[in-house]
């Protein structure tokens, strides 16, 4: 029997996975990682290589090691020019260093050989065990399973799209997505003002495609998608006071969707002072396809005429799709989320980080951050601690 199973290979998995390794005994062949994926972080790397992310937003302190020294280190020794590769006060790493650490990461901690590629489709509970069957008929038995399974599906296309031809739109977040450049298909709507909306239609009119971006609002500038006072103790301690309905409504102010951090926000403007594309603000009220284009209208009566249609239009999360996966009821609060013990627990021995720990980790709970305070929270219980861990840059206990 495993140790522990982790099912999803992204970042949260991995996190989890190296921080066993690194704080507790236990025994490498006793872990294994399930993914739908054949790679580890298959989702990560297509999801910010596509939207043409340069650096990530994170601070490069949070990496997939739980050492927060240990990404600088790298980019030392290996020989990455900071000046290019760490960018201003936040030290934010570009993605190609980050990249190049987490191969690195997942090679020291050979955790490519712990990961079985299919899709969990159950998670059973037999007296002192989970078992969890695949796609591919394989079972898997394990004492204690994390759930981390990602921040969700792209978000459901607008209602207009249905009236184009299926083949001139798609999310940019859909595996089967192909980046609209080049003739014949060249003038683009990018549909998404937050930080993939804006550096997707940037690399489209770089790769010479004619780019309208398509944004409710204007774009608001932030530095971190989520209020960073909760990846710590001061925020922190409050958000584990509150009720419930509180916490709610913390993770609501904290969070910031549909942002972008100053660097993007300022390679936007520049491309749209340059003319590379045209930022337009307004409601998409319908849209049809006439003669092979696309003509998008709007609520102030503008009608857009592109070829294709990029939505970049962010997650949707559902906690259904976790909660599926196990045969027995699982308690979710009013707000759709699990209730989860202090230690992350679900159900007995089964834990979850991402999304699904919000209820405890808080607003950063999606992010690099989260995870680590996720991973704390469980490692912790495995230690039999009677408190939870400090939260945020202390290193692991
Ligand atoms: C463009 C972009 C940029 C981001 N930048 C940052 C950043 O700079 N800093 C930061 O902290 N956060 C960032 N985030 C947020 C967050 O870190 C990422 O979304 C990250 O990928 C989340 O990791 P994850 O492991 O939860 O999800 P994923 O990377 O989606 O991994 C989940 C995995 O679980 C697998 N899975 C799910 N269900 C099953 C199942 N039943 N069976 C088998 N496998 C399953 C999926 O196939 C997937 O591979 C960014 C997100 C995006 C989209």
């Amino acid at each position: 029997m495993l140790e522990w199973l982790i099912v999803g290979g992204g970042p949260q998995g991995v996190i989890f996975a190296r921080a066993l390794q690194r704080y507790t005994c236990l025994d490498p062949s006793s872990l294994v990682i399930v993914d739908r994926n054949r790679t580890l972080l298959s989702e990560w790397q297509r999801n910010t290589q596509r939207c043409g992310m340069h650096y990530l937003r994170s601070p490069g302190a949070h990496s997939l090691e739980p050492d927060f020294g240990n990404l600088f280190q790298f980019a030392r020794t290996r020989g990455f020019d900071p000046a290019t590769h760490l960018m201003g006060r936040y030290q934010r790493p570009s993605l190609e260093l980050f990249a190049e650490h987490s191969r690195e990461v997942i090679r020291r901690g050979e955790l490519e050989g712990r990961l079985r590629s299919a899709t969990v489709d159950a998670l059973s509970r037999e007296r002192d065990s989970w078992t969890a069957t695949t796609s591919d008929g394989t079972s898997y038995e394990a004492r204690s399973v994390l759930l981390a399974t990602g921040p969700g599906r792209p978000e459901p296309a607008p209602q207009w799209c249905f009236n184009l031809r299926r083949d001139v739109w798609g999310h940019v977040f859909d595996s089967a997505w192909e980046l609209p450049a080049g003739a014949p298909a060249n003038r683009v709507a990018v549909i998404g003002g937050g930080a993939t909306g804006a550096q997707l239609a940037v690399r489209c009119a770089r790769l010479g495609s004619d780019v309208v971006l398509v944004v409710e609002n204007p774009p608001i500038v932030e530095q971190f998608d989520s209020d960073p006072c909760f990846i710590g103790r001061r925020c922190g301690a409050d958000y584990e006071r509150a009720s419930r309905d509180e916490r709610r409504r913390m993770v609501t102010a904290a969070r910031r969707p549909g942002t972008i951090p100053p660097d993007v926000a300022l390679t936007l403007d520049r491309a749209v002072k340059r003319g590379d594309l045209r930022l337009v603000v307004g409601h998409i009220v319908a849209a049809m396809t006439e003669h092979g284009a696309v003509s998008l209208e709007l609520a102030s009566g503008e009608v857009l005429s592109v070829d294709r249609v990029a939505l970049a239009t962010g997650f949707h999360w559902d906690v259904e799709e976790a909660r599926s996966l196990v045969s027995d009821p699982l308690p979710v609060d009013p707000g759709g989320l699990p209730m989860i013990s202090p230690w992350l627990e679900w159900a007995e021995h089964l834990f979850v980080t991402g999304r699904l720990a919000e209820g405890e980790i808080g607003p950063p709970a999606p992010n690099l951050i989260g995870a680590h305070n996720a991973a704390k929270r469980v490692i912790a219980w495995m230690k039999g601690e009677a408190a939870t861990p400090v939260r945020g840059w202390s290193h692991y206990r």
